[in-house]
């Protein structure tokens, strides 16, 4: 292998760490539980250290992490962690301590923009240049591609963020801290589900309204991400678009919501505008080899 990469998708749950060649082959992978930063990262740094004396020297690391994350190289605290309520992590000097501990470069981007590029170059986004892509789980998050370029603006999309109109018969209080009912996540993240209808959305069945509603929403994200970035596709993963079916009733509702008005490109084809992640779980690791293989900051796919 003529370069050898390492790559981690660091998680709020679990840390995947890999070495490769950057693209398809990998040669190895672990699976580290995430703890205090102190604790995950000594065996994160463990397990390169281990692959480096059987394989060689890495040419650098890409790392796609969980947020917030101050991913402007310009700024003061890049590559730093911002606030969360994960213990230890917030304010911890993340790319520093890598390096540290790795002595090689780090390229760094979120895990959504990671998950978004392994998708345009080998998943459900193959050959799109301008390509949405959204996680409805846990949160709901998305990055955008246009050009070929990642968005990253003065640090990343907050995508999750995007205030939605209320359905006037949800009377649900909405689960974002910050927005409340206002914004999709406070309305459509998993927990709000499960805050919604009392329940754990993977316990809903299939016929329950709860999928009305919540295509509903995801439609009014979708059409005005459609509207904003004019993408060729949207492709949406994550715990929640487990639920197959959300796919046509989301397809539907779009096509009703811009009414013959100018989108997707290519003859309003929804079904091709609109469709489920291929990578699922492994895209996120992919994508952070493709940045740890990439020369600078934002390279075009
Ligand atoms: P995370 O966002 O933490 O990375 P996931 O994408 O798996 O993880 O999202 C977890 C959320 O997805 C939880 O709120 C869970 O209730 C929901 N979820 C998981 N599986 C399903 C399913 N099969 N159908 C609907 N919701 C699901
Ligand atoms: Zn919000």
């Amino acid at each position: 292998m003529d370069k050898l990469y390492g790559a981690i998708e660091g998680g709020g749950t679990k840390f995947v760490c890999a070495v490769g060649g950057g693209g398809e082959q990998i040669l190895a992978k672990t699976v580290i539980p995430t703890r205090d930063p102190e604790v995950t990262l000594a065996s994160v740094a463990q397990f390169f250290q281990q692959q480096t004396q059987r394989h060689g020297p890495l040419v650098s690391v890409g790392l796609g992490n969980f947020g917030p994350l101050d991913i402007d190289p310009k700024s003061r605290t890049y590559g730093q962690i911002m606030q969360t309520p994960k213990p230890g992590w917030a304010g911890f000097d993340l790319v520093a301590d890598l390096m540290r501990r790795l002595a090689v470069p780090i390229a760094l981007d979120t895990d959504v923009n990671c998950a978004l590029l392994a998708e345009a170059q080998y998943g459900a986004g193959r050959g799109c240049g301008d390509l949405v892509y959204l996680t409805v789980g846990t949160g709901i998050g998305g990055g955008v591609l246009s050009g070929g370029w990642r968005v990253r603006g003065t640090g990343h999309p907050e995508i999750g963020h995007l205030f939605v109109p209320k359905h006037p018969d949800d009377g649900f209080a909405g689960a974002c801290p910050f927005h409340g009912d206002q914004c999709i996540e406070g309305l459509a993240s998993g927990p709000a589900i499960e805050q919604r209808w009392g329940c754990p959305a993977q316990n809903l069945p299939a016929a329950h309204p709860a999928w009305e509603l919540q295509a509903h929403y995801l439609a009014l994200l979708c059409h005005n991400l459609f509207m904003t970035v004019a993408p060729v596709r949207i492709i949406l993963g994550g715990g929640v678009m487990a639920q197959a079916q959300l796919f046509p009733m989301i397809r539907t509702r779009c096509a009703a919501l811009a009414n013959g008005y100018g989108v997707p490109p290519g003859g309003r084809d929804w079904e091709a505008a609109i469709r489920p992640v291929a990578l699922g779980g492994e895209a996120g690791i992919r994508g952070a080899f493709l940045i740890a293989a990439a020369d600078g900051v934002n390279d075009r796919v």
